[in-house]
């Protein structure tokens, strides 16, 4: 491809809107474009970067026995009925009607769709294991949209389902998945963990997230380096532990005029964070629920959400009318003494452990010391409401837990017969009995690994693309182009490589030297040829992007230059 011709529209000026370097550079080198918020446009050169992604991801998985397949991304309301998705989803789902005021989404994700068209279609164990993927367009309409093709309310996405005849079967199915995935995020030279991810919306009991490394990612990890226990934030079991052995005190009403947060209460008694049972006020899909947690931690929204079996769309924090209305006194003295019945108080277990605790008194200005659960107060004990913190036990080994940021770049679940026995999804065992598949869906992010990439591979000239994924390979600099001994060499070496199957940029614009390079530099593309004044003599510069120096070469050593960099990357030179 000519520079001259190149639909490429770089930018020199960072874009006010975007905050971390994948979004910055990807705008800048003129890859994608916003149209509106969280919907972007892959331009030549960005489209190019996610065929070669979604090449990878179509290559592992057919190696690993699933079949590509392509659904609508217009889904019909009644298969999400069904599973009680319809509502559950909340307002992430994109939905529309046609011209007879039929109901439809835009497919946030298709484990009701999958299901539906196998439960017609396959009816035997013989025709079983079966695994099923698609490359595609879907749409969640996220309340914040951020960060470019990080967090969008449009992007590709790889999903896969498997369908088996019982839990192990499918187990193996999970597993095979799982090699896959590691496959295609090394292939795309991505450092990444594989964390036990939460289930959320999806279902199911077991999942694990795949999760690129970056310091700009939105997910946090708790992992440990003395065994390989790794969780997301949301996920994470807490171990606390819990002082036992004091005797329980007797209750004493403490005025605190003003005193209303933990770390005013600290100084107010004069005791430690521990010492406090923190009341949080929260309505769930309306109706108040009071969840009590010790002072020195924070509360875990997904565990919350998990246990009373909403979605976190169905959970905000209470407002002050709605406070004082179920405990008679203003934000800040809430506690479990005396609240009315029909509110449920969720314990963490811990809580229900420790004696003689401070709590809200459930008065303006007053708490209370010596709260003892069982004695003073009660509630539904629940195992875990707790946020993990870097420090915690590891809850395998013991040892401190360490805490990171990643990109969730992939996600694979274990379903069992969720969406086959709403939607009656049945096939006949080995004896003629009716049994419901059990199923597994598995996710990659095609355009949010794009952003994962940029985000390990840039400096602050621009972008480093790995060779599997560079838009092209080579990228060959004409200084002058009105010199046409370095034209015709530039021309020369251009027309061999193309004819040799490799993928060759040529810039050809009549534009300064200081102009290319700095473009150069921004889109990124690995291999380096620049013909100058050394033209005459047949020699080129030679570099790489990303590395220290640069080399003087004839033109009859840069074909093995570039076999060893295709070689390095596990690329084949074609001819
Ligand atoms: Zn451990």
């Amino acid at each position: 491809m000519r520079m001259s011709k190149i639909y490429m529209p770089t930018l020199r000026e960072m874009p006010a809107e975007a905050e971390i370097p994948s979004h910055k550079l990807l705008l800048r080198a003129g890859m994608i474009r916003k149209l509106v918020s969280g919907i972007y446009s892959y331009l030549p050169l960005g489209y190019r970067v996610i065929r070669k992604v979604e090449q990878i991801v179509r290559e592992e998985m057919d190696d690993a026995g699933s079949q590509e397949l392509l659904m609508s991304a217009i889904q019909p309301r009644e298969i999400w009925e069904a599973t009680g998705r319809w509502d559950n989803f909340g307002p992430e789902m994109f939905k529309l009607r046609d011209r007879n005021d039929r109901e439809f989404c835009l497919g946030p994700t298709h484990e009701e769709y999958f299901t539906n068209l196998i439960k017609d279609e396959i009816k035997s164990y013989k025709q079983l294991p079966l695994n099923l993927y698609q490359i595609q367009t879907k749409y969640r309409d996220e309340k914040r949209p951020r960060f470019g093709l990080m967090r969008c309310r449009e992007f590709i996405m790889k999903d896969a389902y498997s369908f088996d005849v019982d839990e192990d079967s499918m187990k193996v199915a999970y597993e095979n998945m799982w090699q896959a995935y590691d496959k295609v995020f090394t292939r795309l030279k991505l450092k990444f963990k594989v964390v036990q991810g939460d289930t959320g919306a999806m279902g199911g009991k077991v999942s694990h997230e795949f999760m690129a490394t970056s310091e700009v990612g939105e997910s946090l990890i708790a992992y440990c380096d003395h065994c390989d226990y790794a969780a997301t934030d949301e996920k994470a079991e807490v171990v606390y532990d819990v002082e036992g052995g004091v005797g329980e005190l007797e209750l004493e009403r403490v005025h605190t005029p003003e005193v209303t947060t933990i770390d005013a209460l600290v100084e107010f008694f004069g005791i430690d964070h521990s010492k406090f049972a923190k009341a949080i006020v929260y309505s769930a899909q309306g109706k108040p629920v009071i969840a009590l947690i010790p002072g020195d931690r924070e509360l875990n929204e997904t565990k919350l959400c998990n246990y009373l079996g909403i979605g976190e769309h169905d959970l905000e924090m209470a407002d002050g009318d709605t406070i004082l209305s179920i405990t008679g006194a203003d934000k800040g003295f809430t506690g479990p003494i005396g609240i009315k019945e029909d509110v449920r108080i969720l314990v963490d277990s811990r809580i229900s452990k420790m004696k003689n605790l401070v709590v809200g008194g459930n008065e303006t200005d007053y708490h209370i010391k010596n709260a003892n659960y069982g004695r003073d107060f009660s509630g539904e004990v629940v195992e875990d409401l707790l946020l993990v913190k870097e420090g915690d036990r590891c809850p395998k080994c013991g040892q401190k837990l360490k805490m990171d940021r990643g990109i969730e770049v992939g996600n694979i679940f274990q379903l069992g017969t969720k969406y086959s026995d709403s939607l009656h999804a049945k096939f006949l065992d080995e004896n003629g009995k009716e049994k419901p598949f059990i199923m597994g869906s598995y996710g990659i992010g095609v355009s949010r690994s794009v952003a994962a990439v940029v985000e390990q591979y840039h400096d602050e000239d621009g972008i480093i693309w790995p060779l599997v994924v560079a838009p092209y390979h080579v990228i060959i600099t004409v200084i002058n182009t009105k010199d046409e001994v370095q034209l015709e060499l530039g021309e020369k070496l251009y027309t061999d490589l193309k004819s040799m199957g490799v993928e060759v940029l040529i810039d050809d614009r009549n534009e300064r030297a200081g102009v290319k390079f700095k473009d150069r530099d921004l889109i990124g593309i690995p291999i380096r040829i620049t013909a100058g004044k050394k033209s005459k003599d047949s020699v080129v510069e030679y570099s790489i992007r990303g590395e220290e120096g640069r080399i003087e070469v004839p033109i009859t050593d840069i074909i093995p230059l570039i076999k060893e960099e295709f070689n390095k990357a596990g690329l084949n030179f074609l001819k």
